[in-house]
């Protein structure tokens, strides 16, 4: 609806442009050949005038003189009403043709807000879930004259979970919010066994807690980017591969130079991803199907989308190819 009233607004703005510099053009045509018409006029009386054959004909009547001056108001009539015409047509081709240049200059800006209208509804949809979980259990607390102590604890440490997973998810935006394109990263030269090294660090107790081993052999490479979102990057990759792998898996990282490029590989022997839901991992808020059904995995979906912007900004990607039941494969090239 708001929209509607911007195209309008951008139409009629663009009418008033067009119009004006017609207009302009359409009175400077109008008394260019105006002058031009009554200079003509002129020289041909005069012309008349001192022809030969005037010594033999009557002086000019005053009727002549009218002949002329009726010619060119006619001429100039003429003139005005082909200018309205033209005008007129012009107003409706620039009608036409400004709704259709507005809704395309408009298009891009009404996804956009659109998309980040989705975003503010599936953030706030997500937020709201603690929040109505913590409620109901205060209040069913509240409501019972007998509670113990015990009781009360379980609530307390029900409500420290569901905090955890607001401050989780609070903490998932925000990064979202940061890693937009305009945000500025330190670049740096760095060695990518550090980024893998400070990227294991954060997991390994994860890791160890499902007794999934990573096998590392990525080489020896230099690359230029920013420390601290790499590790951030790389965090999500593996936490993943931990998450949707089973107990005493593995995982397997290596790594290979492509150009200036840089190519890490992650790999696992998870549930994998099914083909219909591949192209939409990236998305915020994604989940597929097999992880929402689980309970027990954590998640959002924002991860990929925070790696996706980090690689980005890196002047990189990420691609995944999976098969289910069989692992996935996700390659970072930075
Ligand atoms: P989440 O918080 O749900 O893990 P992500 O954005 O990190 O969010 O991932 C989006 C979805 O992609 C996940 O919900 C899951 O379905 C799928 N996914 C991501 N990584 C893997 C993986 N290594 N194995 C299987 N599925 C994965």
């Amino acid at each position: 609806m708001t929209f509607k009233n911007t195209y309008v607004k951008l139409t009629i703005y663009y009418v008033l442009v067009i119009m004006s510099i017609s207009l302009v053009f359409s009175f400077a045509i109008y008394r260019i050949s105006s002058r031009e018409l009554n200079r003509g006029l002129g020289k041909q009386a005069t012309i008349l005038k001192q022809s030969p054959a005037e010594k033999y004909l009557p002086r000019v009547d005053p009727d002549f003189e009218k002949i002329i001056r009726t010619q060119f108001i006619e001429s100039r009539n003429k003139i005005l009403s082909q200018l309205i015409y033209y005008n007129l047509l012009i107003l409706l081709i620039s009608a036409i043709g400004s709704y259709y240049l507005a809704k395309k200059t408009l298009k891009p800006v009404e996804e956009m807000v659109d998309a980040q209208n989705r975003f503010t509804a599936d953030a706030s949809h997500e937020l709201k879930t603690p929040l109505a979980a913590m409620r109901t259990e205060i209040e069913v607390s509240l409501r019972d004259k007998n509670l113990k102590p015990e009781e009360a604890k379980d609530l307390l440490q029900s409500n420290l979970e569901e905090i955890s997973k607001l401050e989780y998810l609070s903490n998932a935006l925000l990064k979202l919010a940061r890693y937009q394109e305009e945000f500025k990263l330190d670049f740096q030269k760095l060695a990518l066994s550090e980024i893998i090294t400070g990227a294991y660090e954060k997991i390994e107790s994860l890791a160890k807690k499902k007794e999934i081993e990573f096998q590392n052999t990525i080489e020896d490479i230099e690359l230029k980017g920013d420390k601290q979102s790499l590790i951030e990057l790389f965090v999500i990759l593996f936490d993943n591969a931990i998450k949707y792998s089973p107990e005493k898996s593995k995982v397997y990282i290596s790594s290979q130079k492509e150009g200036e490029k840089t190519i890490v590989k992650i790999k696992d022997e998870g549930i994998g991803i099914k083909a219909s839901d591949l192209p939409y991992i990236f998305n915020r808020f994604y989940r597929a199907d097999s992880s929402r059904s689980k309970e027990k995995v954590n998640g959002y979906g924002l991860g990929l989308s925070i790696a996706k912007s980090i690689a980005v900004l890196h002047d990189g990607n990420i691609t995944v190819t999976s098969q289910p039941a069989r692992g996935s494969e996700f390659r970072v090239k930075i």
